[in-house]
């Protein structure tokens, strides 16, 4: 494909985060990056080939298509399914070797039972117990973990390998906010405890994303989860800056550039409206440059008015509403440094001319950088360079 709306991942910056994310975790503790959403628009097998190359232990999606990827492109990591599968999806995780998290007697008992169709003898099948101990979202309450461990190891084939529990305001630095990430931490290490008593081996325990491993290393157990850093940014309110101040050194870089070119330049005067609702009118006479480029490949139409883009080392706002497909850039009359076929640059690392990050688009669009990246479509190809 050769249009020139493209993604490019710079996998030197990639291997590069890969790089920090393990200097900066205790080498007892194990990893495990999270390659979901096609590793946050970032190319997973990618992502996956670098972490497995550093001897990273495991590898996080959301869905088994995802893990199935990985397998078929010989990546041979664990991989942990961190959301929920349906029964007809089971026999899959057998196959390919996913691991699944789980909880709930219906969920793991028809598990089990599809295991017992698909392992022979004393063959066991490792699964990570999922606790909500204050997310809201899947798992079994912490009072509960005991008994759903037993109802695992009771089981034929399947095997506890681990529990997980996952941190809901881990990305804040309000007091209140880490307060609540510590109470989820003592719930579950409440949870650990009470399988423990009853004899059973936790397995590998976890609870951290990227926040938590970065800002509670007192909280990190036996492994962390990072997702964004891994692609260059960090969560919310635990900054580089935040880092240093807390004399924890840490750095990473963006991975992606998200980029097009000025495809033509056309001259608008004074009171011309630029696209659909005219909601811009041009000030004075002015040059506007075409790109194509749009909502449809992820530039959402609610970054507008606001963004800019660069355009040779310089910053241009998009004027009027971005469209499906093309937006308009206002250059100013008779500009010497934009010329037809230059490459405009939404977001990207510094060190490819990039003056916005996806955080200043997310701030734009009332949004996190997650949402930015794993907004960009299908449409847009993803080159590695
Ligand atoms: C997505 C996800 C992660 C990674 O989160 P980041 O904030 O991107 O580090 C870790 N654990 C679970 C359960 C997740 O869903």
């Amino acid at each position: 494909m050769n249009r020139c709306t493209r993604a490019i991942i710079y996998k030197d910056n990639l291997k590069y985060n890969l790089e920090q994310i393990k200097k900066y975790v205790n080498p007892d503790v194990k990893i495990c990056v999270a390659v979901k959403a096609d590793s946050y628009g970032h190319n997973a097998v990618l992502t996956s080939m670098l972490a497995e190359n550093l001897g990273i232990e495991f590898l996080a999606v959301a869905t088994i298509d995802e893990a199935i990827e990985l397998r078929n492109n010989g990546i041979k990591t664990n991989i942990l399914l961190l959301s929920l599968c349906t029964p007809i999806e089971m026999e899959d995780l057998f196959i390919y070797n996913i691991t699944p998290l789980v909880f709930g007697r219906e969920f793991i008992e028809i598990l089990s039972k599809t295991a017992d169709r698909y392992f022979k003898n004393d063959e066991k099948f490792n699964v990570h117990l999922a606790v909500d101990t204050g997310m809201g979202r899947i798992g079994c309450y912490p009072e509960e973990a005991k008994e759903q461990a037993v109802l695992i190891n009771n089981s034929k084939h399947l095997k506890l390998g681990g529990m997980i529990t996952h941190f809901a305001v881990s990305d804040s630095l309000k007091k209140e906010n880490q307060d609540f990430t510590k109470t989820q931490y003592e719930n579950f290490k409440k949870a650990v405890e009470s399988v423990k008593e009853e004899g059973i081996s936790p397995g590998i325990c976890s609870c951290g994303a990227s926040a938590a491993l970065l800002n509670n290393t007192d909280m990190h157990f036996d492994m962390v989860r990072p997702g964004i850093i891994t692609y260059g940014y960090y969560p919310d309110e635990i900054t580089k800056e935040h880092l240093l101040s807390v004399h924890k050194d840490f750095d990473i870089k963006p991975v992606l550039s998200f980029e097009t070119k000025v495809v033509a330049i056309r001259h608008f005067p004074k009171g011309k409206s630029i696209s659909y609702g005219r909601t811009y009118v041009c000030e004075k006479d002015t040059d506007v440059a075409i790109l194509p480029v749009g909502y449809a490949d992820g530039l959402l139409r609610r970054f507008s008015p606001g963004l800019e883009v660069t355009i040779n080392g310089k910053n241009y706002p998009v004027r009027g509403r971005i469209c499906m497909d093309q937006c308009m850039v206002e250059i100013g009359k008779d500009n010497k440094d934009v010329h037809l076929w230059d490459k405009a640059i939404i977001f990207g690392p510094k060190e490819c001319g990039a003056l916005n990050t996806a955080d200043d688009l997310a701030k734009l669009g009332n949004t996190i950088s997650y949402e930015v990246l794993t907004s960009i479509s299908k449409r847009v190809e993803k080159i590695i360079n």
